[in-house]
């Protein structure tokens, strides 16, 4: 296997003059991590390319750096790992493995349709992480649109539920870094 030379995301690489809407302060407060100790769920939204990833690594980044043991996934990975352990009659100790974790971080909710079953085997880990460990969450939709995301609005309520009783919301509101050469290109609104 070959080693991944990702950049390594980090606060100090992020450009808060990039992306106004984001309060400076909120970020260099979670990241004293007091939310891992409090067990909290922090949600970053946004469109596509305003740094929600970024962030949400940045802090996973310092939680390693401060002894914390830290698992980040697409919502889509974890789901078909859970899929599999499932099948494999191992979905128990999976659940357990990603309790273990003091943040577990799950990025791009709302990017790819979740699989039948998908939204159901999420809850159970989310109903076995609710108060002893702390998430973060990216998404590029809306809360409201979470039903038509997990494809079963009575699991997305339930979800909901859990993850905005002990949450910390961060709404981006502006234009993708990734886009941010080509600003001539991109449609106004
Ligand atoms: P999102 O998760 O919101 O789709 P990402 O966090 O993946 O966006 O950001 C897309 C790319 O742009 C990444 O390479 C990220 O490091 C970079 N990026 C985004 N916003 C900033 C910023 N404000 N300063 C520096 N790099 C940024």
């Amino acid at each position: 296997r070959t080693a991944k030379l990702l950049p390594v995301k980090t606060l100090e690489g992020f450009d808060f003059g990039f992306q106004p809407s984001l309060d400076r302060e909120r970020i260099s407060a979670l990241a004293q991590l007091d939310f891992i100790r409090r067990s909290e769920v922090v949600h970053f939204l946004g469109p596509p390319g305003t740094g929600k990833s970024h962030l949400a690594t940045a802090l996973g980044v310092a939680a390693v750096k401060a002894g914390r043991s830290v698992y980040r996934a697409t919502l889509a990975e974890l789901i078909e790992a859970l899929n599999k352990a499932e099948r494999e009659g191992r979905l128990a100790e999976k659940i357990r493995f990603y309790t273990r974790a003091s943040l577990l971080i799950v990025d791009e909710i709302g990017y790819l349709p979740i699989t039948p079953g998908g939204a159901n085997l999420f809850f159970q880990l989310v109903n076995a992480r609710y108060e002893k460990g702390a998430m973060i969450l990216t998404s590029n939709r809306g809360f409201a649109e979470w039903g038509e995301v997990f494809g079963d609005p009575v699991v997305a309520t339930a979800l909901l539920d859990r993850l905005l009783h002990h949450a910390v919301v961060i709404q981006i509101e502006g234009a993708s870094y990734r886009l941010r050469r080509h600003a001539d290109l991109i449609p106004e609104h």
